[in-house]
């Protein structure tokens, strides 16, 4: 026996992580009547594994998230008790924020920002079911047995679906820890013809403060003036904590190689993969077998707890094992665990069934964004939840999806991964998977971005104006300093020559020529400093990028039989049936296409094109 709600809505989102989080707050804010059905309200915006949200790549994507308009960047410097800029000693290209997050206070802060959303309806439901329509999904019934009406729905269940909790040889039902998992969901998908594969992650100890001998670590202290927002800080930025780093010993590595046996990993009872990038520490025994030991950062929870995260022995074995390695580890001797390391195995939707807009290939009106595609981690979710908010509201209005593009955008790099490669392991970023690094700075993603968010509607006027300013200053600035001369070291010439010189930044310029040099704010300085110093290295990027784009704007027909092309490989022909790619841009990228395939395709494109020109004045209906 079902119930009919009696509201209908835009939008549904089931699920409020990262993703749904995002995914329901742009809907809404579109002006898209949006519901946020979640297992537990109490649970919004939890973060599952670490306290921290940023750094190198996934800082990237929280600055392209709040260009666009989304939550999680102002929610971070709101909560943050911690923040840094990593790799200042590297390439602006792969500089980017990271802070720890007061775990509390974000999950509240996200809350109350949702539960202000107009538009935007927050229930407390778990999703079993779905209603559908011929090829069109129409709602959704939970497991309280109440129907929904909704003309698009998002699926952002995270780790849940089947999730099973591993703890060497025990493993339990759940979500994540101390949570039930959601059962009915995947055999609902399943019935809709939607293929389910499993993947797995793992989390570390979490131990009390007092127990630990901080005498015997290195302090790593904060630092002031890290942004992730483009707006004006909202409020005052609080006292930083400090983590603190250690080290595991030879005594740590023998203790898990001796129980490698009792790892589920190992032992062959957990048949998902696990990301390859956050291993947990007996897979860094054994995969670097020779190291003596490895860095661990003692990173707090929150302001108003003791709690102590131990980031770098995420592990899947016995507590009494975990027990016994933390021991090892001078620092952490006498730790107190408070909560146990466990891995976690869940089902995500095989690769090959969303489309660049995240949409489902097999029905309309579904969307997916999340770990359920197969990624981990708060801000890779956390980028395709606000796509697939927006994508869906498009959808409804009979607008084309925002697809980002791979030159634009880290999440544009991220959706064009999952599409069109694919994932067999829980994909995360990394700066290396964007070929046009330079131009994708987390410096400029507003000035790449926030246009977009304000024609969606999710950037405000004011937003708009000051980005309108910077814009100005950063396209007439460096041209200006080109055309001052000055003299400088006995020489004389530009301002922009001098700015170029590695050694020298823009506060020195500012301090040495107040006259001449305009002080706007730092962020805007920093771009022109960097327009200037990569001059050439950024021309070059956007020549790329444009010849790039040419393919990208080739489109593939959707119904393209790719067993009738001649010339094209058999494997090709495979591949290609398989993915399906949307324009040539993407072909391209498929693992196991060769530059040969794309010249098939290229010329057998534009013969069906001149066919097309030439029959249609005939008026053939082929
Ligand atoms: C043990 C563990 C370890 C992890 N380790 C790492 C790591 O090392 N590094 C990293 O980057 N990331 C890690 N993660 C992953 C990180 O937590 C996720 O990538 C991120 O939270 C995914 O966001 P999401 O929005 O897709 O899903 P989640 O944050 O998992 O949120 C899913 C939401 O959906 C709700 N939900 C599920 N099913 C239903 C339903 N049927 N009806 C209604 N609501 C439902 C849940 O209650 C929850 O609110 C780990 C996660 C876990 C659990």
């Amino acid at each position: 026996m079902t119930w009919n709600y009696p509201k209908e809505y835009d939008v549904i989102v089931i699920g409020g992580g990262h993703a749904g989080c995002e995914a329901a707050h742009a809907s809404a804010k579109m002006g898209a009547k949006t519901l946020l059905l979640t297992m537990n309200i109490s649970t919004i915006a939890q973060m599952s594994c670490n306290p921290s949200v940023g750094g190198i790549g996934k800082g990237h994507i929280v600055r392209e998230i709040d260009a666009l308009g989304g939550l999680m960047g102002k929610a971070i410097e709101a909560t943050g008790i911690q923040f840094r800029m990593l790799n200042t000693k590297k390439g602006p290209a792969v500089q980017a924020p990271r802070a720890q997050a007061d775990k509390d206070d974000y999950r509240t802060d996200v809350r109350q920002r949702l539960e202000n959303t107009a538009n935007l309806d927050i229930k407390q439901a778990t999703c079993e079911d779905f209603l559908v329509e011929g090829n069109h999904i129409r709602g959704v019934i939970s497991k309280e047995g109440i129907a929904y009406r909704g003309s698009t729905v998002i699926i952002t269940s995270g780790t849940f679906m089947r999730g099973l909790i591993h703890m060497g040889e025990v493993n339990l039902a759940g979500g994540r820890a101390g949570e039930a998992p959601s059962v009915g969901l995947s055999g609902s998908l399943e019935r809709l013809g939607i293929t389910l594969g499993r993947l797995k992650t793992g989390t570390p100890v979490r131990v009390h403060r007092r127990s630990i001998d901080f005498s015997l670590t290195e302090e790593q202290p904060g630092e002031e003036g890290v942004r992730f927002s483009f707006d004006p800080a909202e409020v005052p930025q609080r006292p930083q904590m400090p983590c603190h780093i250690t080290y595991t010993t030879l005594e740590t590595k023998a203790i898990i190689q001796a129980n490698l046996h009792r790892s589920p990993l190992y032992s062959g009872k957990i048949v998902g993969v696990g990301p390859r990038y956050c291993p947990s520490i007996e897979d860094k025994v054994v995969r670097f077998a020779d190291k003596e030991r490895h860095q661990l950062f003692l990173e707090p929870e929150g302001a108003k707890t003791e709690e102590i995260y131990v980031n770098g022995v995420s592990s899947s074995l016995p507590f009494d094992v975990q027990y016994a390695f933390l021991q090892t580890i001078p620092a952490l001797r006498h730790a107190e665990i408070m909560r146990p390391g466990y891995a976690i195995e869940y089902d995500y939707v095989v690769s090959g069934q969303i489309a660049s807009s995240l949409e489902s290939v097999q029905l309309s009106g579904l969307f997916f964004a999340g770990q359920i595609n197969g990624t981990t981690g708060y801000e890779e979710a956390a980028g395709q939840g606000l796509i697939a908010g927006i994508n869906a509201v498009q959808k409804l209005r009979g607008k084309s999806p925002l697809i980002l593009k791979r030159s634009e955008s880290y999440i544009g790099v991220m959706i064009d991964d999952l599409v069109t490669k694919g994932v067999d392991e829980p994909y995360r970023m990394f700066t290396s998977r964007a070929e046009h690094r330079l131009l994708l700075r987390h410096d400029n993603a507003d000035l790449r971005l926030r246009r977009l968010g304000y024609e969606l509607g999710l950037i405000s006027e004011e937003q708009y104006a000051r980005l309108i300013a910077k814009q100005q200053a950063v396209q007439q600035e460096p041209e200006r300093l080109k055309r001052t001369f000055k003299q400088f070291e006995g020489k004389v010439g530009s301002l922009a020559q001098l700015l170029g010189r590695p050694e020298v930044d823009y506060d020195m310029l500012l301090r040495q020529f107040p006259e001449e040099v305009v002080d706007h704010d730092y962020e805007t300085n920093r771009q022109i400093e960097l327009s200037i110093k990569y001059e050439g290295y950024i021309q070059r990027q956007e020549a790329e990028t444009e010849k790039l784009a040419n393919t990208e704007n080739i489109k593939l027909p959707k119904e393209l039989d790719y067993h009738t092309i001649q010339g094209l490989r058999t494997e090709a022909k495979l591949r290609l049936s398989k993915v399906r790619p949307e324009n040539l841009g993407q072909a391209s990228r498929i693992p196991g296409i060769a530059p040969s395939d794309i010249s098939v395709l290229m010329i057998f494109l534009s013969r069906a094109k001149r066919e097309m020109e030439e029959c249609e004045p005939l008026g053939c209906s082929c």
